[in-house]
This record gives structure tokens, C-alpha cells and sequence, in this order.
């Protein structure tokens, strides 16, 4: 697990690692099928940027910190993935650099984490809930937590001290950062605190040691809301790379474009950049125009 308090990890080195490269082919055309299913929600012109063609991609073999050892493909061959930043789980957040994420089942539990950054808001609608409990809820408890209106909750991108992001709700819509966390009166506190207290005596597995050291730890803090701390899904399967191994490019580079030569000169590139960057306006207003067309219908 990749663990904020363990201090600066030593840089990964290049060396050999167990076992074999899996076979060219196989790579390129899982790289293929990946690229050409991205491809149909991109503009052509954009391809070069946001989903380029394999001959630009060059084959690693990393080993992690849970001794995992994976393949990973970097644009050029310069810089080493443990250098590079990679996605979380599907198509997550960007992880700190070094870091590639790796499920095991017996992962440890989320850990809880201060949150150091407020990032972007968005609002969510719901529904009003339905008067009859769902399957999972006894009707007692659907009574307690159903919401008989339908309502709108502000969800706030939080990058947390591991430099994970996670999402937190915020206690209202108009809540911002700057005014910190609402907290609850100090009777109420008081009486929480002797409630959780009696449950967790009652019902020892209702949380777990580190959930009820958060519950203690909020308790003591006034009941913050929003909590100044967050439980993050990725530290326990977020691994760092500690080794790497260059395997070759995933199209040998005889059979790839050849690089011009000589390079062209910086204004040829400034102008295609240009032209490159007009088309793909064009086209954004294009996409838009469908969009207002749409919307009208
Ligand atoms: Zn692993
Ligand atoms: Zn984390």
C-alpha cells in the first residue's frame, strides 16, 4: 500500500526482472482493439493527441511494491513509467506519479486520510426516495434515512494527504471551503458520544477498530461536517513501481515511420500545431452545433 507516512521512497531502478515479456503481438492487438473502440468518440484530427497510432508507443515490464510485475506502454521511450503518472481503477484519477494501481482481495481497509485540497463542485439531483423500503432496509430504519422529497447535494473532488482523490457531500448547497467545517452543538456531541458508546458495547462488529477511532476522533472534534478527514479507496491497492525492465518498441522501429530527416524546422511545426489546433476548433463548434440541435428537439 502506498502509505504517505513512509516517507520518500528510494527511486525505482532498471534491472531484470522474473519471468518473460508477453508476445508482441498479442499487445499490439489488444492495443489496437483498445484504440479503435477510444477512436470513434474522437475527432480524427485529435487522434495524434488523445489516442495515437502504436508506432509511437514503446513496451516496459515494471515490478511493484506487492512484487506484481506488469506491462506497460509509454508514449516514447525516454522517460521510465516510474516517472510517468498513471489512472486509477477504469478510467480514475490520475495516481501520483510512480504509482499503478493493483487489486488484490486481501487488500487492507480503506485507511482514513486528511483531506489537504478542495478541488471541483458538481450537483447531483435525487429523486424523492420511495415509501416503500427497499430490500435491504427494515422499515423502522427506511423511515429514519428515507428522503420524502426529492433534493440536490453538492459533491466536492477532495485530493487527500496520499495525493489520492476522493469525493466528499457537502452539509449544503451554498457550503464553500473557505467556511470550514459546520460543527454540532456541544450538548449534542456529548450525548452522541455516550450513544456510540453504548452501541459499539452492544454491537462490537457495527464498525470496525479504524471506522470507530474516525467515529472518536470526529466526536472529540466537535462532529465537523464536512469531515476534515476521508477514508480513500485507492491507498490500499495503489502500488509504487520499484523496478522497470525496457522491453522494445511495440512496433519494431524498422518497420515504424521513420522520424524525418532532417527534423523540420520550428516554425513548419508551429504552423502545423496551428492548423491542427484551428481544425479541431472547427470541429468543437461543429460538436456543439449538434449538441443545441439536439437540446432543441
Ligand atoms: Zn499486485
Ligand atoms: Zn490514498
Amino acid at each position: 500500500m502506498a502509505d504517505p507516512a513512509a516517507g520518500v521512497r528510494p527511486p525505482a531502478v532498471a534491472r531484470r526482472l522474473p519471468g518473460r515479456a508477453r508476445r508482441r503481438t498479442d499487445v499490439l492487438r489488444e492495443y489496437e482493439e483498445f484504440n479503435s473502440d477510444r477512436r470513434r468518440a474522437i475527432p480524427p484530427v485529435l487522434w495524434p493527441f488523445f489516442a495515437p497510432d502504436p508506432d509511437r508507443y514503446y513496451r516496459w515490464r515494471v515490478q511493484l511494491d506487492c512484487a506484481c510485475v506488469k506491462e506497460l506502454l509509454t508514449p516514447g521511450d525516454r522517460i521510465p513509467p516510474s516517472e510517468r503518472q498513471w489512472r486509477g481503477l477504469g478510467d480514475g484519477e490520475a495516481l501520483p506519479p510512480g504509482q499503478v494501481y493493483c487489486r488484490h482481495d486481501d487488500s487492507a481497509d480503506a485507511p482514513y486520510r486528511d483531506i489537504v485540497e478542495w478541488g471541483d463542485r458538481r450537483e447531483v439531483s435525487f429523486a424523492a426516495d420511495p415509501v416503500e423500503p427497499p430490500e435491504w432496509a427494515d422499515a423502522d430504519v427506511w423511515a429514519v434515512i428515507r428522503h420524502d422529497e426529492a433534493h440536490t447535494s453538492a459533491f466536492w473532488k477532495v485530493t487527500l494527504a496520499c495525493g489520492h482523490v476522493e469525493e466528499v457531500v457537502a452539509p449544503a448547497l451554498d457550503w464553500k471551503p473557505d467556511d470550514g467545517p459546520r460543527l454540532a452543538e456541544a450538548t449534542r456531541v456529548k450525548q452522541m458520544t455516550e450513544e456510540f458508546e453504548q452501541v459499539w458495547d452492544s454491537d462490537p462488529m457495527l464498525q470496525s477498530g479504524h471506522q470507530r477511532e474516525h467515529t472518536r476522533r470526529m466526536l472529540a472534534a466537535g462532529w465537523p461536517r464536512p469531515r476534515p478527514e476521508r477514508s480513500c479507496h485507492t491507498c490500499p491497492d495503489a502500488r509504487a513501481i520499484v523496478a522497470y525492465q525496457r522491453v522494445g518498441w511495440l512496433i519494431p522501429r524498422n518497420e515504424a515511420l521513420k522520424p524525418e530527416i532532417p527534423p523540420p524546422a520550428r516554425a513548419v511545426l508551429e504552423r502545423r500545431l496551428r492548423r491542427a489546433e484551428a481544425e479541431a476548433e472547427r470541429l468543437r463548434v461543429q460538436l456543439a452545433g449538434h449538441e443545441e440541435r439536439r437540446d432543441a428537439r
